[in-house]
């Protein structure tokens, strides 16, 4: 067991029983504190802790690392491309110096005052600068629901579904963490039933459920990352929302899939949940039928058990929740996402990011989008305030929520907000 993992620790900062960062999180993120540039965090409840005030005090002297600036840079990439190795040292360490019994920062006023921040006193920042982002489809539910809508029930998934993980290139320059607000985009679309395409606002306005890995190596173009270690380059996860203009999309992708009605905006949550972090909640995931090509092959448990929540909030409302789903249904693993990725040779870097796809579950209530819990608008979901939705409207805002609870642990991710401005 990594020992950063002990349900036992206990740290001397107090946490509440319903945290999502209790000291056996230990995520990572970039913050911007009161009067100071932004910098690498971590976060144990609700305090963040500096890692550049623990790195100037000599607190990762001994870890041996080559470029001691990555604690002081403003994006995760640095850090990340030091490598698994060096990543756990990092997160044990700040394990050690935290837990409850350790007196070297717990009782040093002077530097405890410095590294140590409130989190009402943080403005959270995109954690890395995402190089590439690809978004994948893994989860069988969805891409069924979604072939049952938009072709034909009978053979909703299309013939390469069940033998290739699908996905395609998006785009990294509008991919924004939580708490950044979205205009409903305008573009183009044409309903079944009216004769021209249109242009103007947006009329189908909906997120995905959906969490992104983010790869922390480098790898040469020609080379491909074997299943058996494609977990070695992965430094953690956080929660997306795909943004999507439905009726943009639907005009628009044939033939070449998802162009301006996804591209207008994604939202991260600003902590990344290392996969050490997460290694306790490794589970199988569902049978692969038929059986996958070799290079797709993996053993042991490679899904992870984390619930997943979204909800709605209309302006000057209390939310209401319209999704409960979890990870662990992704038909497609990350190690399988990661080793057909790059299978061509297509070369990887610190940074990068890999969403999952929509994460639907088997029942109704699972379901990860407005378009599939609304069955294409011909249901209305009725929130707390008694209002009703097909899709998001104009003042809403979108709430998710992930976290894996185990041996009386919680490790969460933090919430992913984001709120849907009118047009511009
Ligand atoms: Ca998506």
């Amino acid at each position: 067991m990594i020992e950063a993992n002990n349900p036992k620790l206990t740290s001397w900062i107090a946490v509440d029983n319903d945290s999502d960062f209790p000291i056996q999180n230990i995520p990572f993120g970039i913050g911007k504190p009161q009067h100071k540039s932004p910098r690498p965090l971590s976060r144990i409840g609700d305090f963040a802790i500096d890692l550049s005030v623990l790195s100037d005090y000599g607190f990762f002297d001994d870890l041996k690392i080559e470029n001691y600036g990555v604690f002081y840079a403003p994006v995760l990439n640095d850090l990340m491309e030091l490598g698994k190795p060096l990543w756990k040292s990092i997160r044990n360490r700040i394990s050690e110096i935290f837990k409850e019994e350790n007196a070297q920062l717990r009782d040093d006023k002077v530097i405890r005052k410095e590294a140590i921040i409130p989190m009402n006193e943080v403005e959270m920042m995109m954690p890395v600068e995402v190089g590439d982002y690809t978004d994948f489809y893994s989860s069988v539910e969805h891409a069924t629901n979604v072939g049952a809508m938009f072709r034909d029930p009978d053979n909703a998934l299309l013939p390469n579904w069940k033998h290739i993980p699908i996905g395609y290139h998006g785009r990294s320059s509008s991919i924004v963490v939580s708490g950044t607000d979205i205009h409903r985009p305008k573009g183009q679309y044409k309903l079944d039933t009216e004769e021209k395409p249109q242009f103007g606002p947006c009329r189908l306005f909906d997120f995905e459920l959906e969490m992104a890995f983010i790869t922390g190596s480098k790898t040469k173009l020609g080379e491909s990352i074997d299943i058996k270690n494609a977990e070695d380059h992965i430094f953690g996860l956080v929660l997306f929302n795909d943004l999507t203009a439905r009726d943009i999309q639907k005009w628009e992708y044939v033939p070449l899939g998802p162009f301006l009605g996804k591209n207008f905006g994604s939202v991260v949550s600003p902590w990344i949940v290392t996969l050490e972090a997460l290694e306790p909640f490794r589970t199988d995931g569902p049978k692969q039928e038929p059986e996958v090509l070799p290079y797709l092959q993996f053993n042991g448990a490679r899904n992870f058990d984390v619930s997943l929540e979204v909800y709605l909030q209309p302006e000057n409302s209390d939310k209401s929740i319209v999704c409960q789903s979890n990870l662990k249904y992704l038909y497609w693993n990350m190690s399988q996402q990661l080793a057909h990725h790059t299978v061509n040779g297509c070369n990887i870097n610190p940074g990068d990011m890999y969403a999952s796809g929509t994460i639907s579950g088997p029942t109704p209530d699972s379901y990860g989008s407005m378009l599939e819990l609304s069955w294409k608008g011909t249901k209305t979901i009725t929130l707390k305030d008694g209002s009703e939705r097909k899709f998001v409207n104009d003042n809403d805002t979108i709430i998710m929520k992930g976290y894996a609870i185990k041996d009386g642990v919680r490790i969460g991710f933090g919430d992913c907000v984001t709120k849907v401005l009118p047009t511009l």
